[in-house]
């Protein structure tokens, strides 16, 4: 059985923090001013994390920060990641069987689905030796299509076309399929829903806007700065008529193409359409904690477990342990809510 939480929720998706390093300052994530708060591991204590998680179930798992590419060693650290095997369930047919499901765990020959989070900055030339060392796909991090409304957004000057060489070169290295993540902002980049409409047909990349959620350094968040889910398909639709495409109930971006059948966007609206209700992840702050939710307010210290000389089936029940603490829902808008106990570029998003 995959690991669930108390709500009968499977958790199979893993993030890692590698680092809570950044050389981007984006104005809805960091102040400009604070760099890293807690540092990070040697590579080997997160793949001990990462096996034995994956001995629980996990099937996926994303890298990210901080800035994950500003970690010397991270393509032998994907080397490493790709030689785990999910664990699953075995068909019956496997056995012989008469098609219902076989309780008990195996190790699949399928690899582990390895997925990276980047700004893109230092892509181009690692897109293919990450490819190499067994990385599925690539999400990069883009807030404008407009260089200088780019540099405005990420307080560094020059970063636009670095990025647009990394997303064009992790298309030619086959990392597929290559998302590009927009988180919009109002009074900063609403203006750019359509011009990443005409960019996701023109690159032949998924465009997907993210709802600006309250996890800023700067504490700016409020109600108003959220460039909502309906408002991004009203301006899209003043280009190009959309279709939804049916996604799956653990996909946390609603999907649409154009009517046409050039081009693809996603939403992903925690904010106007929650989607606890099928989250499957856990995460990995770059210091070894555990965080159940990007809102939680307290962290579980999996690599004390570890400092401390826990065996892996220690750790296996520690974690099994802190997967029954999973929150049932944010609470972002309501009155009762409580900042999370860290801000995006530390938690790892
Ligand atoms: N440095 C990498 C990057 O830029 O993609 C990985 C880390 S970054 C924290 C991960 C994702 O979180 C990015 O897509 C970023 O845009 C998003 N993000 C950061 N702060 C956010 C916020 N307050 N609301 C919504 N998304 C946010």
């Amino acid at each position: 059985m995959p690991l669930h939480d108390k709500f009968g929720r499977a958790i199979t998706d893993l993030r890692i923090s590698i680092t809570d390093r950044c050389n981007y300052k984006c104005v809805y994530c960091r102040t400009g001013n604070e760099g890293a708060l807690y540092g990070d591991l040697p590579f080997e204590d997160y793949l001990r994390m990462a096996r034995v998680l994956v001995g629980m179930g996990i099937t996926k798992i994303r890298l990210t920060g901080g800035e994950p590419l500003l970690r010397k060693g991270v393509v032998d650290f994907v080397r490493e990641l790709a030689k785990l095997r999910p664990h699953g369930v075995k068909p019956s047919s496997a056995l012989g069987g008469n098609g219902s499901a076989e309780a008990g765990p195996f190790q699949s020959s399928e690899p582990l689905d390895i997925a990276l989070t980047t700004n893109g900055h230092m892509l181009a030339e690692l897109a293919q030796p990450l490819k190499e060392a067994g990385l599925s796909r690539v999400t990069v991090s883009m807030d404008a299509v407009d260089p200088d409304r780019f540099a405005r957004i990420t307080r560094v000057p020059n970063g636009y076309d670095h990025v647009l060489a990394g997303i064009r070169a992790a298309r030619r290295a086959g990392l597929w399929p290559l998302k590009v993540n927009c988180v919009l902002m109002r009074g900063f980049n609403e203006d750019q829903i359509i011009p990443f409409g005409m960019f996701a047909r023109e690159e032949g990349v998924t465009v997907r806007f993210i709802e600006f959620m309250p996890l800023e350094e700067g504490r700016t968040w409020a109600p108003s700065t959220v460039v909502t889910l309906d408002e991004i398909l009203a301006r899209m639709a003043e280009y190009r008529p959309l279709v939804e495409i049916p996604h799956a109930r653990s996909e946390t971006a609603r999907r649409y193409r154009f009517e046409d059948g050039v081009g693809e966007i996603g939403i992903i609206a925690p904010v106007s359409h929650p989607f606890c209700g099928h989250c499957s992840r856990i995460r990995i702050t770059s210091d070894g904690k555990i965080r159940t939710c990007l809102f939680s307010v307290w962290d579980h210290d999996l690599h004390a477990q570890m400092r401390r000389g826990a065996t892996d089936e220690e750790l296996t029940e520690f974690i099994q342990g802190v997967v029954q603490k999973k929150e049932e829902r944010h609470h972002i808008g309501e009155a009762d809510f409580v900042p999370a106990s860290r801000t995006m570029v530390h938690i790892g998003g």
